[in-house]
């Protein structure tokens, strides 16, 4: 038996703790002195020993193992009545714990894993109701729109822009369903602007402010008011201005389109 080969046969015993002080000693600066074949050896014993944990079939430990699992246990037998007092660890024993204790890591590691996922699920859960409740909303107010816009109920409502180089508005106000602005090719209004809608009362006081918004990205303006804050009746005229963020009291500046309701 070569040298190598001695190392050999310590290393499934190593990698299941079952080395007496002394081999175990020799072993370990066997593998400080940096043998690359014991190391490898040592990596597939400790594979070995992991896969005791799940009894799988496919790993049998070595024939070198059990032949000197064997002899420990015939050294223990043997030297059980002479030295009673001898605490001698069964090395089933070492191996039972060896096992258990990769099974617990292995638990641990998929309980932690099984919950991080459970974590992820419930975070996609969320965002995908949110994203729903988004849709419902939209959806909603398309619906509301759609019908103030076919009910022959509603007035129709035109908003000629103030400069010629901008697009006509046109609005569409149900007595019930609310008003609602619509145009097209509407450019952004400047940094930190919005713009705001306005009811101009037929009484001569003060325009009263309404909704706020942004085109989108395409220029279309779409502009909702469930609750007009005037009757039509009482209103002689729509308004749109560009306010600072947040909207304004009463206008700033000039307004961008006024449509007459008559
Ligand atoms: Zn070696």
């Amino acid at each position: 038996m070569s040298e190598q080969d001695q190392f050999r046969e310590l290393i499934e015993a190593y990698a299941l703790g079952s080395l007496d002080e002394q081999e175990r000693v020799m072993l370990e600066s066997h593998l400080t002195a940096g043998c690359a074949d014991c190391a490898k050896a040592l990596a597939e014993a400790r594979w070995v020993t992991s896969q005791l944990a799940y009894l799988a079939p496919a790993a049998q430990p070595s024939d070198m193992l059990r032949a000197r699992l064997l002899r420990t246990v015939r050294a223990d037998a043997a030297a059980q009545p002479v030295r009673p007092s001898k605490p001698a660890v069964p090395v089933w024993l070492w191996a039972g714990i060896a096992a258990l204790f990769l099974f617990t890591a292995y638990t641990t590691w998929d309980a932690w894993k099984l919950q991080r996922q459970v974590n992820e699920v419930k975070k996609r859960a969320a965002e995908e109701l949110k994203l729903r409740e988004q849709l419902q909303e939209q959806l909603a107010v398309a619906k509301r729109e759609a019908r103030i816009v076919m009910d022959p109920r509603s007035k129709k409502i035109i908003l000629p822009p103030h400069s010629p180089d901008m697009p006509q508005l046109e609005a569409m106000w149900h007595p019930e369903l609310g008003l609602c602005v619509m145009g097209q090719k509407v450019p952004m209004p400047g940094k930190n602007k919005v713009l705001q809608l306005w009811l101009i009362p037929k009484t001569g006081g003060k325009p009263m402010p309404s909704q706020m918004t942004w085109p989108d990205a395409d220029g279309k303006l779409n502009i909702l008011v469930e609750n007009p804050p005037e009757v039509m009746a009482e209103t002689k005229a729509l308004a749109i201005s560009e306010e600072p963020l947040g909207g304004s009291l009463q206008p700033t500046s000039t307004p961008m389109w006024v449509g007459g309701v008559s």
